[in-house]
């Protein structure tokens, strides 16, 4: 097993400036955690409650939904928001890695190649966002859903609601009901007793997973 061709084209010396600039063009591309964590913050509480107001309509419940306790989504977020700025950095500096070398070998030198390399960078990263941000938006706001479900199905379950039926009598289902996923394929279409939903899943099983618990009223 030898090298890869175009590392092993490559001097110590311009690996070092190679290095140096894809350092550089990956830090202008790196977002503040925080911003992220507070875009987080927001779908994850806007799913929660969008959640437990639509299970509470559906069973004719006039009570106040739970509210979702914002101190644990919070942190949630934070640590969330930590992951993906990590995963973005190292994405970000294999692909910036990837295109100085290349510009390396074509060229002999990176005179010249960091306005280029910021556009194709750039254009990288407008690729990679938008299917990151979908992933990170359905993963994000399904899990609050999950847990908004739980929450909201304990308190009826419990009698702490104007629920007029009977909470044992209560079933959920597992939408869609087709699953291309081993893990998924066990709960997609099958109802359950309520008191079983918090050992199904949890849902969003794995990336970009559309399986969710739905209270059937
Ligand atoms: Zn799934």
């Amino acid at each position: 097993m030898t090298a890869p061709t175009l590392l092993r084209d490559l001097t110590p010396d311009q690996q070092r400036q190679r290095d140096a600039l894809v350092a550089l063009l990956v830090a202008a591309l790196i977002f503040g955690v925080g911003p992220l964590a507070a875009a987080i913050l927001a779908a994850r509480i806007a799913a929660w409650r969008d959640t437990a107001s639509a299970i509470y309509a559906d069973l004719g419940i006039d009570d106040d939904p739970p509210d979702p306790d914002v101190p644990t989504l919070q942190a949630e977020a934070l640590q969330t928001a930590h992951g993906i700025a990590a995963t973005w950095r190292r994405d970000a500096t294999a692909a910036a890695t990837a295109l100085a070398t290349a510009y390396l070998l074509a060229h002999g030198t990176l005179h010249g190649a960091r306005a280029r390399l910021t556009r194709e960078l750039h254009g990288w990263a407008r690729d990679h966002a938008a299917w990151k941000a979908a992933q990170v938006a359905n993963a994000e706001t399904g899990d609050a859903a999950h847990a908004a479900t739980l929450a909201a199905l304990a308190l009826v379950r419990a009698g702490s609601t104007d629920f007029a039926g009977d909470p044992q009598a209560l079933t959920v289902t597992v939408w869609p009901d087709t699953a291309a996923e081993p893990f998924c394929s066990e709960f997609a279409g099958k109802t359950y007793p309520a008191s079983m939903a918090s050992s199904i899943g949890p849902f969003p099983a794995h990336p970009n997973c559309l399986h969710y618990v739905a209270v059937n009223s």
